[in-house]
């Protein structure tokens, strides 16, 4: 076995990587941009090595700064990963020519699968069953189209070289095709260098179901059964699962056992996926082969009970396959949810920023979080959004949808969007918890995953003001004790308050709508005003922002995390967003022309929110700590940041000038 390894990728299959090598005693050494300097899958290895600037093609993608990196630090192998360098012959070649082993098939088995056209030819000759179209050289349009309409329509153009869902165009009818095939090839050639197309017969309502492939330089070959990535949007996955619902045992054996005669037919050595597209009645056409480990491989993992990357670096080191077919079987249900940052009511559109606040569910025996992040990190533009894979295992696939509803409700992140809403309501949703699925679920289920904003519950304002309270009695506390006075009118837990009276209002802000909580202090709590209501509210703050709030005789678990003027409530599996309304806040620039921001009040600036230069209405520039209470300074009007006038952990008067600012 290796003793050292290098990982030529970052993320969370980095750090998955490094798991495995460490339990097996290998060390590893991480390879790394500017950009993740201080990410988790440097702070994970045992060694780190820099690459380059954050843009992928001058770091990630670098075959041979990676190849000397592998040499500098004495590297045996080097483990791809899945997307940068995995599939790329010339990269596997190179590490065969520099003395360092490839984790991963050989360069010809890639070259083999690396067109989609050249594949299926290649599988047609080992009756391996492929979804009836045209796959050859002749790319001249007329042609094509003659193809197409003899195939019948609907049809899929695809880019040979397509990958990732990308470089796909759905034709419906024989006038859309010439336009199709012309935009088809524009993406490929800019996404893939590459313009040479295939026709496909379009399959209507079919579902992705892929087969896990290993093989061993002694030529076994074995199959991990299936997956089914039925669940995706834009054809790519968004939820997997193992095993496939509803796969008879004979019709699992055909499908291994075709998936493992393509793996032979190309000399196959190592980890690979062959996906399959299947009809609703379980017949069933070669796609494509990922020679690659799979993003989605942890549902494999844990219906198997074996660790694929292990596997991996066995075969590498040129051991034979851990198992034999017949020791390999299934036990329970699992899935995999992808965490992204990404806003799925603006389209899915990637959201970028730092992990403020970074909770997911407890791991153990039925839950797995696979992430390249922690608390404090950023999600940048740089690279793929994914946030974590979510995987739960159970006995059976009702218990494991149980436990990803639980997760997902227990899943808490502040800072960026996410879709961790969408993906709770795909999960509940009734068409996939009944296992009704084909690659149309998300757009047929679009009314119950994109409902019309709701009304926000009352407990969420009754939460947010518990937290406050609790909040400030704390860093009451805190003072009094920093002070050393234990006398300290502070220290005291009742509601006596310098300039706070005994009876205070608390104000939110949802949209235009300004939302009243009315506060008097109790003997034991408080008791709260809502639109005309009144509820006895009590609490206590637990660790990570968590609390236990009591509202008259329920008890609730939530939590509140306040970024700014904005609380993130995390409620019985919802997420709210609402802004603390203060009045202190609405401090006016001086004149039209422009001019500064003036403090409030006497404080003391904690933190610097903005960067000079321009800034949107309402856009938090700077906080105030002034009288024990935080304050943010916004934008009064969309205009330019010129300088900030005072660091963190500086004193200013009352009425001094804050920043320099100009209105647009
Ligand atoms: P898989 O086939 O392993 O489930 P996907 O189909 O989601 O993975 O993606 C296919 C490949 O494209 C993967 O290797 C993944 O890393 C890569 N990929 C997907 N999205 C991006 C992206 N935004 N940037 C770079 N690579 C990506
Ligand atoms: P990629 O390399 O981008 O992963 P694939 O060929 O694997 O491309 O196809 C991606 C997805 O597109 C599939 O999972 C499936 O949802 C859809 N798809 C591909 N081929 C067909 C087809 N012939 N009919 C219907 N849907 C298809
Ligand atoms: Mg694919």
């Amino acid at each position: 076995m290796f003793s050292k390894i290098l990982i030529a990728n970052r993320g969370e299959i980095a750090c998955r990587v490094i798991k495995t090598a460490r339990r097996m005693g290998i060390r590893t050494v991480a390879v790394y941009s500017e950009a993740d300097a201080n990410a988790r899958h440097v702070r994970l290895a045992d060694e780190a090595v820099l690459l380059g600037p954050a843009a992928a093609r001058e770091s990630y993608l670098v075959a041979e700064k990676i190849l000397d990196a592998a040499k500098r630090t004495g590297a045996q192998a080097i483990h791809p990963g899945y997307g940068f360098l995995s599939e790329n012959e010339e990269f596997a070649e190179a590490c065969a020519a520099a003395g360092v082993v490839f984790i991963g098939p050989p360069a010809s088995a890639i070259r083999a699968m690396g067109s989609k056209s050249a594949a299926k030819a290649l599988m047609e000759k080992a009756a391996v069953p492929l979804t009836p179209g045209y796959h050859g050289d002749n790319q001249d349009p007329e042609f094509l189209k003659q193809q197409a309409d003899a195939i019948g329509y609907p049809v899929l153009i695809k880019a040979a070289a397509g990958g990732g869902g990308k470089g796909m165009r759905l034709v419906e009818k024989g006038e859309d095709f010439i336009a199709a095939l012309a935009s088809c090839q524009r993406e490929a050639r800019s996404s893939f260098g590459d313009d040479h197309v295939l026709v496909e017969k379009y399959i209507t309502r079919p579902r992705h179901i892929e087969i896990q492939v290993f093989g061993d330089t002694q030529g076994n070959c074995v199959y991990l059964f299936e997956r089914d990535c039925s669940v995706q949007r834009r054809h790519q996955k968004v939820l997997e699962e193992a095993p496939a619902p509803g796969m008879p045992a004979e019709r699992r054996r055909q499908m291994g056992e075709a998936a493992v005669a393509a793996a032979k037919a190309v000399g196959y050595v190592g980890a690979g996926t062959v996906e399959f597209i299947a009809n609703q009645d379980g017949s069933f056409y070669f796609m494509e082969m990922n020679t690659r480990l799979q993003v989605e491989h942890p549902v494999t993992e844990m219906i198997t009970g074996q660790d694929l990357v292990e596997w991996q670096l066995r075969v590498a080191a040129g051991e034979p396959l851990p198992l034999k077919q017949e020791q390999l079987e299934i036990r329970g249900h699992a899935l995999e949810a992808r965490i992204y940052a990404e806003d799925a009511n603006k389209g899915f559109l990637p959201s970028t920023g730092r992990l403020l606040h970074l909770a997911p569910p407890a791991e153990g025996l039925h839950v797995r979080v696979d992430t390249g992040v922690e608390e404090g990190d950023e999600i940048t533009p740089h690279y793929d959004p994914m946030i974590a894979k979510l995987i739960v295992w159970d006995e059976d696939r009702e218990a494991a949808l149980a436990r990803m509803r639980q997760a997902l409700a227990d899943y808490r992140v502040v800072g960026v969007t996410t879709n961790i809403d969408f993906l709770s309501r795909l999960v509940a949703c009734p068409a996939f918890a009944g296992a009704d699925l084909d690659t149309g679920l998300i757009e047929r289920q679009k009314d119950f995953l994109f409902p019309a904003e709701a009304e926000l519950p009352r407990d969420v304002f009754l939460i947010a003001t518990v937290a406050g309270l609790l909040r400030e009695q704390d860093d009451a506390v805190a003072a009094s004790q920093r002070s050393g006075d234990p006398w300290s009118p502070w220290s005291q837990r009742d509601g006596w308050r310098m300039n706070i009276a005994a009876r205070r209002t608390v104000s939110y802000r949802v949209g235009e709508t300004q939302v009243d909580v009315g506060v008097a202090y109790a003997a034991d709590g408080w008791v709260l005003t809502l639109r005309n209501e009144t509820v006895l509210a009590r609490g206590r703050l637990l660790a990570h922002d968590r609390l236990a709030v009591e509202l008259d005789d329920r008890r609730l678990m939530a939590s509140v995390v306040a970024v700014a003027e904005k609380r993130h409530i995390f409620l019985n599996g919802g997420t709210y967003v609402i802004e603390r309304h203060d009045p202190l806040h609405l401090v006016e620039a001086g004149g039209a022309q422009g001019g500064g921001l003036t403090a409030p009040m006497p404080g003391k600036v904690v933190a610097l929110l903005a960067q000079p230069g321009p800034v949107e209405k309402g856009a938090p520039l700077l906080i105030l700590e002034a009288m024990k209470m935080e304050h943010t300074i916004t934008a009064p009007k969309t205009g330019t940041l010129k300088a900030f006038r005072f660091a963190v952990g500086e004193q200013v008067a009352d009425g001094a000038e804050l920043v320099d600012f100009e209105a647009a």
